[in-house]
């Protein structure tokens, strides 16, 4: 980007160049619409997501045995945690007013992150299209058939491709091999070895990059190209992925009933995203304002050197700005939100229905591990911890936006969720180097 350009940017984002210094900011999205539309994306396409993951239900018993206790179902609890609330309020001296929540996804089955939404869908549905188009599959059938030696000998054929900073190049190759599929991970430098080794070991094919996220991406979707035969799951621009994500909304609504958790005027829900490219957490924010509407507030969370997110919805400019361009490295431990360059279509889906986001320093996100893994026992991966910060940050510097929106006065009854995007699958020995780092 040109200097007369940047300069013209930091001018009128002042809080740009915060920054580019790397310092932690807090930025409310001042787009936001209580009642938002958008015509990139409707809630049509999250339920027949939805219908399409119960018809595999069946097949998902037989493939993962772990699953047999939720009926098939991909799906991961909330549970209060709060002797870490007590934890963080030590650590950062202040008070987090209302209830405080994880959301597990860590745990979620087949993959331990969030990934085991979108990406697994998108797997499933291809299948699905693949299969009905050869005769192989009627949407009647039990797809339970699926798991037979026939139809994995005809997935065979076929190849799914997909660009990744490791988790998502976890889900896809875990399922797409379990199909019987050819699979091709583009790695970015990003990727932790033991997730390499683990994809290797299922069948896949790795393919490392010395460079970042966007040139894997890149050289995937070129090289899938080539091949008629081949998918590439596009983690920039997919819809599949996006509604994947989106299903888990109507059932977040259903766990909170359960939980005696109210959502409405006088109960404000606070809902804290870690965000890479943006799919998981846009999907997820979508699913629940169609849902609860104004009354969820929701907020993204990135790592100081990789807010691709929040300078693409702050200028508007959604991929036509890289953190490179502010003068940020995109180096950061939060692995799996290693991204500098936001994806568009959900950058522009965004902008009217979330209400800022924020970001955090690799430090903290030590913090939060070792405060978690000592008051709730619970390990998340680096990238996850980003939500943690989430009430921290909205306490310290979001008192303006608490004011404005009237919530101020409604604290006490608000609940603060945090979406713990990934960890189950991290080996002992990660965790130990990580807890070395705190
Ligand atoms: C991928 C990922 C995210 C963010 O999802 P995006 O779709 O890349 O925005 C957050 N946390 C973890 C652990 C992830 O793997």
């Amino acid at each position: 980007m040109e200097n007369e350009r940047k300069h013209e940017l930091f001018k009128r984002h002042p809080l740009l160049k915060n920054m580019a210094n790397a310092d932690a900011v807090f930025w409310e999205n001042t787009k936001w619409q209580k009642k938002a539309r958008t015509e990139l994306f409707s809630m049509k396409e999250a339920e027949d997501a939805e219908e399409t993951l119960k018809r595999f239900s069946s097949y998902l018993i037989v493939a993962f045995p772990e699953l047999a206790k939720s009926g098939g179902l991909i799906e991961s609890a909330i549970k209060e945690i709060p002797a870490m609330k007590e934890a963080l309020e030590q650590e950062y001296h202040l008070l987090i007013a209302g209830r405080f929540l994880l959301k597990c996804d860590n745990t979620l089955p087949i993959s331990g992150s969030i990934k085991a939404r979108g990406g697994i869908y998108e797997v499933l549905k291809h299948a699905e299209r693949l299969a009905i188009a050869h005769g192989k599959l009627k949407k009647e059938d039990d797809y339970a058939v699926l798991a037979t030696e026939e139809l994995r000998a005809f997935f065979q054929q076929y190849t799914i491709a997909v660009g990744s900073t490791g988790n998502l190049g976890l889900s896809i190759g875990i399922m797409g091999k379990k199909l019987g599929f050819n699979v091709v991970v583009h790695m970015s430098s990003d990727a932790k070895e033991w997730k390499k080794a683990l994809l290797k070991e299922k069948g896949a094919t790795v393919i490392e990059y010395e460079a970042d996220y966007s040139v894997a991406v890149e050289q995937g979707r070129q090289e899938a190209e080539q091949d008629p035969l081949c998918h590439f799951i596009d983690d920039e621009n997919s819809k599949d992925l996006f509604a994947g994500y989106a299903v888990a909304a109507k059932r977040l609504k259903v766990q909170c009933e359960k939980t005696n958790i109210i959502v409405d005027d006088a109960h404000p829900l606070f809902v804290y995203l870690p965000c890479g490219v943006g799919g998981g957490p846009g999907g997820v924010a979508y699913g629940l304002r169609e849902i609860f509407g104004q009354h969820v507030h929701i907020f993204f969370a990135e790592p100081v050197a990789s807010p691709c997110m929040t300078i693409g919805l702050m200028t508007g400019l959604h991929d036509a700005i890289s953190v490179e361009d502010i003068g940020l490295d995109n180096k950061t431990e939060a692995d799996g939100l290693a991204v500098g360059r936001a994806s568009k279509f959900v950058g522009k889906v965004m902008e009217k229905y979330i209400n800022g986001c924020y970001t955090v320093k690799d430090e903290e996100l030590f913090t939060a591990l070792r405060l978690a893994l000592a008051s709730e026992e619970l390990f998340l991966e680096p990238s996850a911890h980003a939500g943690m910060f989430g009430p921290i940050q909205l306490m310290k510097n979001g008192q303006d936006y608490l004011e404005k929106h009237g919530l101020t006065e409604k604290m006490a009854q608000a609940t603060h969720l945090v979406w713990a995007t990934g960890g189950s699958m991290v080996p002992q020995e990660m965790r130990e180097e990580y807890l070395k780092k705190a």
